[in-house]
């Protein structure tokens, strides 16, 4: 049996990356003594093959460095959050082998700090409440080639500033009728500096502060100070960001207090998928997909439904490296990732997808034997086990074909193959129903071929076909899958198209019926199996039951990323 207890990601010997050369500068020089980061997402979603980038990238450095790694739910956003998201953001994070210990932290517990901080910025006479609504902030802001205008309340006195703010926070201003501030530079060339927003009112219930605020910090105000409030030395984020670290520094520097140093990366795409939470939130809610952990879907639990293994995300991860130029990921190399790791670790077993009955005619009806089946060329520790044989057997329906081309080497009149382990058998006739489809195969095996060897008179064959012993088999539902978009990059659609046209109407094939050998009635819920010459497969953690097992297809064994790199070479 496959050992399915979650492993702590490997520590691979890490390559060496920009971020790192940072970090060894910052150990060097001695801005920092040690490396502390965070992981930071807001509960508004399930996470992704994204945020595993980053989260390889996050906990990845605290190990390798010996430092820490915290876990902050950056919850500053009461509309869209929940406990939900924050469950399955745990329970991912652990999944992938990471483990912030008792360092699990929200952005919302430090809301108090944040407000006294602001109230501190106020009596600096750097920030003020601004009584234009956020479309005049908007419009005075200006644009990048004209300069903003300021505020008519920029130079509203300190006193009358704490008064305002304190009454936003208690409640006497309608939603959206103030703000407030800081005071950095309305000619800024950096629009994010032009007296960017701290706090909005937002009568909205929080799902961890409930209704105890009516005002709300914005990300740029929460993030940094959060970092700082947690001692992190390297606050890493997307490349979208960087355009922000003026102000995440501006911040820090204003409060005087500890200052991380902000690093910005290239962020995952990848191909045939999307990955914005809030585009696969609307896949989940238009119901196009069962939910987050749909096999189909790119999040960490569709993945983990699907079979892929953490192992596999994290050779993944270190194989795209990190970077500062935004490139898609094709998805083959995710699936190459995951076959590799499971072509070294999970038991092979026997699954006929679409089966065709075979008839043995000179096989007693009685008798049953059971041949040796080796659980995995790749692990002679895996050992071996044994399969049932008898008169009546399952062979995939496309391993035979009345009127073969001359390249068809499988199952046709006349014509011999090898069964895996078992015997050579040769076709004698295909019984056909009143519509002419061939329903039944009668072959005769040969006897002086057990266990599949060559016979003694030198007979080679040129094709190995899995089978599955009818009377012993297994019935159960199989679903395979397609990528979930027909199209590389489904998120660049045209203004005004929709951008759910390119789903894919065939990701999903449900095949029911399918014959496994009997070993596997009882498989447990998320074990992984190679079902010979068909791919990898992982018992469905929801669905499946003792006795009437469904299993996903996690990867086919052809290797696509192969062929698309020798594409590559011959192009370039
Ligand atoms: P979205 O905009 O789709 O909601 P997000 O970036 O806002 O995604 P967060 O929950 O804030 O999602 O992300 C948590 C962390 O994961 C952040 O540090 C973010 O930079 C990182 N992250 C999110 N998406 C990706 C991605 N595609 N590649 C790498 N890192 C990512
Ligand atoms: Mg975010």
């Amino acid at each position: 049996m496959p050992d399915e207890t979650p492993k702590p990601a490997p520590a691979a010997k890490p390559r060496t990356n920009f971020v790192r050369d940072i970090v060894d500068e910052h150990l060097r020089n001695g801005r920092f003594a040690a490396v502390h980061t965070r992981f930071p997402p807001e509960p508004n979603g399930y996470l992704h093959i994204g945020h595993a980038k980053s989260i390889h990238l996050n906990f990845g450095l605290a190990r390798d460095y010996k430092g820490l790694c915290n876990l902050r739910m950056d919850d500053t956003n009461p509309e869209t959050e929940d406990m939900e998201y924050v469950e399955s953001i745990k329970e991912d994070v652990r999944w992938l082998g990471f483990d912030w210990q008792d360092r699990e932290y929200y952005a919302s517990d430090y809301y108090e700090r944040l407000y006294q901080w602001a109230v501190e910025l106020i009596r600096k006479g750097v920030a003020y409440v601004c009584d234009l609504t956020v479309d005049q902030v908007r419009e005075y802001r200006g644009t990048v080639t004209r300069a903003g205008v300021p505020s008519p309340y920029r130079d509203r006195g300190v006193a009358e500033n704490l008064d305002l703010f304190a009454r936003m926070r208690a409640g006497e201003f309608p939603d959206g009728s103030r703000t407030l501030r800081a005071k950095i530079d309305m000619a800024s060339p950096n629009m994010l500096l032009r007296d960017p927003l701290m706090y909005r009112i937002r009568r909205e219930h929080h799902y961890r502060t409930g209704d105890g605020w009516c005002i709300y910090p914005t990300y740029d105000w929460a993030h940094g100070q959060s970092d700082s409030i947690e001692g992190i030395t390297h606050s890493i984020c997307t490349l979208e960001f960087e355009v922000h670290r003026p102000l995440y520094d501006w911040f820090l520097d204003q409060l005087g207090v500890h200052h991380p140093q902000q690093i910005e990366f290239a962020r995952l795409n990848l191909s045939h998928t999307v990955l914005s939470k809030r585009r696969l939130l609307e896949l989940v809610e238009s119901r196009l997909v069962s939910g987050w952990d749909d096999p189909r879907m790119p999040t960490i639990s569709g993945f983990r439904r699907r079979g892929v293994t953490p192992e596999a995300i994290a050779a993944f991860c270190e194989t795209i490296g990190v970077a500062k130029d935004n490139s898609i990921v094709d998805l083959p190399l995710l699936e190459m990732c995951a076959r590799e790791h499971l072509n070294r670790t999970v038991p092979r077993a026997m699954a006929v997808l679409r089966p065709l009955k075979v008839v043995l005619t000179n096989y007693p009806e009685d008798r049953v034997e059971e041949f040796e089946a080796v659980n995995n060329p790749e692990d002679p520790a895996a050992g071996t086990r044994r399969v049932p044989f008898s008169r009546e057997l399952w062979i995939e329906r496309d391993d035979f074909m009345e009127n073969p081309p001359s390249k068809f080497f499988r199952l046709s009149p006349g014509k011999e193959v090898r069964l895996r382990y078992a015997y050579f058998i040769r076709c004698q006739e295909a019984i056909k129903d009143a519509a002419g489809n061939v329903v039944e195969l009668r072959c005769t095996y040969d006897p002086a071929t057990r266990g599949g060897d060559n016979p003694p008179d030198g007979r080679k064959v040129k094709a190995t076909l899995h089978w599955v012993s009818a009377r012993h088999a297994v019935d159960a539902e199989v679903r395979l899958y397609d990528t979930l978009f027909t199209v590389r990059d489904p998120a660049s659609v045209p203004e005004g198209v929709d951008w759910k046209a390119t789903l894919n109407p065939k990701s999903l094939e449900v095949v029911r019926g399918a014959k496994l050998e009997p070993g596997l009635a009882e498989a447990r819920p998320e074990s992984r199996w190679q079902f010979e010459r068909l791919g990898y497969f992982c018992a469905d953690r929801r669905d499946s039951r003792p006795g009437a097992p469904v299993f996903n297809r996690t990867v086919t064994l052809r290797d696509e990323w192969a062929r698309l790199v020798k594409a590559g070479r011959e192009a370039a």
